[in-house]
């Protein structure tokens, strides 16, 4: 079975073809029975039809897919519709709900819907599937879903909806199975298809960070999310690369009365000019602010310590809100390569049983692993993310239990 998965930034496109071998278990052991076939992109996308319609040709021009009858899916990580989550066929209901809610997602909505159109009008007859980012918080308690807002507003649609979904679930599978809990894995395997359903055994408590260009942390019980540091829209939570992060509501009208800047404005500067970019006035890269730090400036150290106080702040959350931890997890660019930040995050907590071993940790680097000392309590582990991979597997699920 061949399945195209189909991210669709801001400005690029990119794509990766995998192969799901039959024969094997779709999803045990990280990898779970595919082969990567293809993958490319392309940068600075104005027209995402043309850039579909290379990504075909290229796949043509390789002999991967020569015609529609060589693709079996097309798998979107779409990130947030009106009315609808999970993983589900792309059709015009999910172009609506992308449509419904472009305020909210205006760099990726657009993009998302136009691709499904494209793709539908190319390949007829492929079924094409949306994995939205917001499908593994579908069960967390109403509680930590909502805002004291008006009615009104949470009528409109203004509650707390998570986000990096495909990641953190990869995460609660990948863990369950590195924890040697198979009842687990096999629950989170099947998440979008029946829901949770019942365990057996001491529960298992995960908190995962997710921590790159956007970063975000999941308290996560029995594989099933109970609660995200993301809320309405992916600016939330933790500072992020140039994204303001959590914010006093106050402070939009505030700069807009005493900056003069208009709404629009202030829009611009908390998605581009905010997170930590404008804490450290650098980089948004977080390679870059080490550099700075490590050469004297303060302002580079300052947003290192930003960010490692408001990683500190939600793990502590769901480290409290599940009674306790059994493995923190860290993963994407900054939870997989910087043993620094990973140690800040886990400074001082032997109390709560957290205690890193400082030799695996600095020499554990984009590889999965361990990296708890002995007597940690919690485990430690690193896993890097596979977001393509879990977009194509849930593809495969989805397309499999539509034929049932
Ligand atoms: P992601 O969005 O997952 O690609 O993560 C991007 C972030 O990860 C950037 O802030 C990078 O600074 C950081 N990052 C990526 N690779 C490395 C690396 N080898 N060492 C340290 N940080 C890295």
């Amino acid at each position: 079975m061949n399945i195209l998965v189909a991210n669709l930034g801001s400005t690029s496109f990119k794509f990766r073809l995998f192969r799901f071998d039959p024969a094997t278990t779709l999803g045990a052991g990280g990898a779970g029975g595919a082969t990567m076939l293809a993958k490319g992109g392309y940068e600075r996308v104005t027209d995402y039809g043309q850039a579909i319609d290379d990504c075909l040709a290229e796949l043509k021009a390789a002999g991967h897919v020569r015609s529609a009858a060589d693709l079996h899916g097309v798998g979107f990580k779409t990130v947030l519709g009106k009315g609808v989550t999970g993983c589900v066929p792309a059709d015009d209901r999910v172009i609506a709900a992308l449509e419904g809610f472009k305020e909210i997602a205006p760099a990726h909505n657009p993009p998302y819907a136009a691709g499904i159109k494209r793709f539908s009008e190319k390949l007829p007859g492929v079924p094409l599937v949306a994995l939205f980012e917001t499908a593994f918080y579908q069960w967390m308690p109403e509680a930590a879903t909502r805002y004291a807002v008006p009615e009104a507003w949470y009528q409109a649609g203004v509650r707390r909806f998570g986000f990096h979904g495909a990641s953190h679930k990869f995460i609660a599978e990948r863990s369950a199975e590195m924890l040697g809990r198979a009842d687990i894995a096999d629950r989170v395997r099947g998440l979008y298809q029946s829901g949770p359903v019942p365990t057996q055994g001491p529960a298992l408590r995960v908190v995962s960070c997710h921590l790159g260009g956007s970063s975000s942390v999941t308290g996560i019980r029995d594989g099933v999310a109970v609660g995200t540091s993301m809320g309405l829209s992916p600016q939330s939570g933790l500072p992020q690369n140039n994204r303001v992060g959590d914010l006093d509501s106050a402070a939009v009208p505030f700069v807009m009365k005493t900056l003069g800047l208009p709404l629009a404005e202030v829009e611009r500067q908390m998605t581009k000019e905010g997170g930590l970019l404008g804490l450290s006035g650098v980089s948004n890269d977080l390679r870059d602010i080490n550099a700075a730090a490590a050469q004297g400036n303060a302002r580079a150290k300052l947003a290192l310590e930003v960010f490692t106080h408001s990683a500190r702040h939600w793990i502590g959350a769901f480290h409290f809100e599940l009674n306790g931890c059994d493995a923190l997890v860290f993963t994407a660019g900054i939870g997989e390569n910087n043993p620094d930040m990973r140690a800040a995050f886990c400074a001082g907590l032997d109390q709560l049983g957290i205690v890193i071993d400082p030799a695996k940790n600095a020499a554990l680097r984009g590889t999965e692993g361990e990296i708890s000392a002995a007597h940690s309590r919690v485990k430690i582990l690193v896993i890097p993310a596979n977001e393509e991979l879990v977009v194509a597997r849930e593809t495969v699920r989805c397309i499999q239990s539509q034929k049932k």
